[in-house]
């Protein structure tokens, strides 16, 4: 499967676990003719999804339009971590905004795990919901930054939920001895990424949203009312929020510029069996490693390992992903040699330069959320909260989001691949060494 991936006249998920588990497959119809609203969502990922049901919720009329189908992008695919904090670490974000801004996005932060949950617990969403994170050190010298993190974490923010836990009880916890130390943090959350997106998605046609599959927006103008167009219909809004991510191609220049869709890759075992998962999750949290291409493992429903490594940079896939994905589980697990690997898949997701997400208007009624860098559960669960505000015209904390800077990349959307690439491969090596 690749970036371009698309052209079925109906559009299936991706062949993963989440697929085959999905608590149901619905087909929903295509954009035809000419449709009026008061916002058209484009991308039924979390972003989209997550704006058109607070859109809702304030009483807007929304035409939602997904180029596939619901969640069939990265919110589909993704490891189904929820974890707390932004992409960059509040000490670095501190520098670079100051304490007080820092705080709020810590804040944010905090209140999209929560806008997670809620959203699954006020609809009912039935998707393996479980508590717990555990950040694993890589090097020993990552050992030293975690003690002092959790310590700035409760000095400076009176955060009580990350605790530090000794190597010893760390393989204990991960029947694995490669680990140096590690941060439980009771904040996060894990889930099945796909059936809490299907679950976002007929919360928000139950809340009034009317949502169009296989309808991939070609063009809109920047009227107001503008108008949207797809292959077989139009839609004429007052308001339009993009949410494409890392599928967004070449809809938007102004906003491709500023992000660069990568492709990360996860693997789901055959069902581990009680004893087998105990041993090497022993307390059901999602792990996480210290490394610059993160590991990231936890269990499924059903005992599965699903485990994400690997990354690439181009518009294809590796060709044999269960192994591309393997090689990674079998450093951490190498008691897993055996073990029969049922699934392996691959999605893009948009990265900023630096790391932090790309929020912002292209028009007065244009808005747009992107760019989460591999944290994108809560954060554009928490976007499609804060472009729903914004919308509706009370825009300071999304406009606090959007004076986060970002950077174009060097090169632009034509020539951005080579310098990332080659930073990309310097900060793997390094993982190595
Ligand atoms: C393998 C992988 C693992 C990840 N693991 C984690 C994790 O554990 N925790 C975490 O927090 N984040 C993780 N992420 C990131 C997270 O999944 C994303 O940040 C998040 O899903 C982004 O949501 P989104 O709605 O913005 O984009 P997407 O879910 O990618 O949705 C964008 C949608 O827009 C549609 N679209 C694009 N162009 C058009 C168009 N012209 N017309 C109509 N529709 C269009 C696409 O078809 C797509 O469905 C992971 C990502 C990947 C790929």
């Amino acid at each position: 499967m690749s970036v371009i991936e698309s052209g079925l006249a109906i559009s299936q998920h991706t062949d993963s676990y989440y697929a085959a588990t999905a608590n149901n497959s619905k087909d929903r119809p295509a954009l035809e003719g000419e449709h009026r609203t008061d916002v058209c969502v484009i991308g039924g990922g979390y972003t989209g999804l997550s704006a058109a049901y607070h859109l809702a919720q304030k009483g807007y009329k929304v035409i939602l339009l997904e180029a596939e189908k619901v969640a069939w992008g990265a919110s589909g695919r993704n490891g189904g971590h929820v974890g707390t904090g932004q992409r960059k670490g509040q000490d670095e974000l501190e520098k670079m905004l100051g304490m007080e801004r820092a705080k709020m996005l810590w804040d944010y932060s905090l209140e999209a795990v929560k806008t997670v949950e809620d959203l699954i617990v006020d609809n009912n969403i039935d998707c393996d919901l479980k508590r717990g994170n555990l950040h694993v050190a890589s090097k020993p010298s990552h050992v030293e930054w975690m003690k002092e993190d959790i310590q700035h974490m409760r000095d400076q923010y009176g955060y009580e939920k990350l605790h530090f836990v000794e190597k010893e009880e760390v393989n204990q916890m991960l029947g694995s001895s490669q680990y140096h130390a590690g941060q439980l943090d009771e904040g996060c959350l894990h889930l099945h990424p796909l059936n809490y997106a299907q679950g976002l998605a007929d919360a928000a046609e139950a809340a009034g949203v009317t949502i169009y599959e296989n309808s991939r927006v070609k063009s809109y103008d920047d009227g107001e009312p503008c108008k949207i167009v797809t292959e077989k219909g139009t839609v004429t809004a007052d308001f339009l929020v993009l949410g494409c991510n890392g599928y967004l191609g070449k809809l938007e220049s102004k906003m491709a510029g500023k992000i660069m869709p990568i492709n990360n890759f996860v693997l789901a075992t055959e069902p581990l069996g009680e004893d087998l998962a105990r041993e090497i999750i022993r307390d059901d949290v999602s792990i996480s490693d210290t490394l610059f291409v993160i590991n990231y493992w936890k269990l499924s429903g059903d005992n599965r390992l699903i485990f994400g490594g690997g990354e690439n940079y181009t518009s294809n896939f590796p060709n044999d992903l269960k192994q591309f994905v393997r090689k990674y589980m079998l450093r951490v697990y190498p008691q897993l040699q055996n073990t029969t690997i049922d699934y392996a898949w691959g999605g893009t997701l948009a990265i900023t330069l630096n790391r932090m997400p790309h929020f912002g208007r292209l028009q007065p009624n244009q808005f747009y959320a992107q760019g989460y860098s591999g944290h994108g559960v809560p954060t554009a669960t928490m976007a499609g909260k804060l472009l729903a505000e914004a919308v509706s015209g009370t825009a300071e904390r999304f406009d606090v989001m959007a004076k986060v800077p970002t950077y174009g990349f060097p090169g632009g959307t034509l020539l951005r691949w080579p310098g990332l690439v080659a930073g990309m491969l310097y900060y793997g090596l390094m993982d190595k060494l």
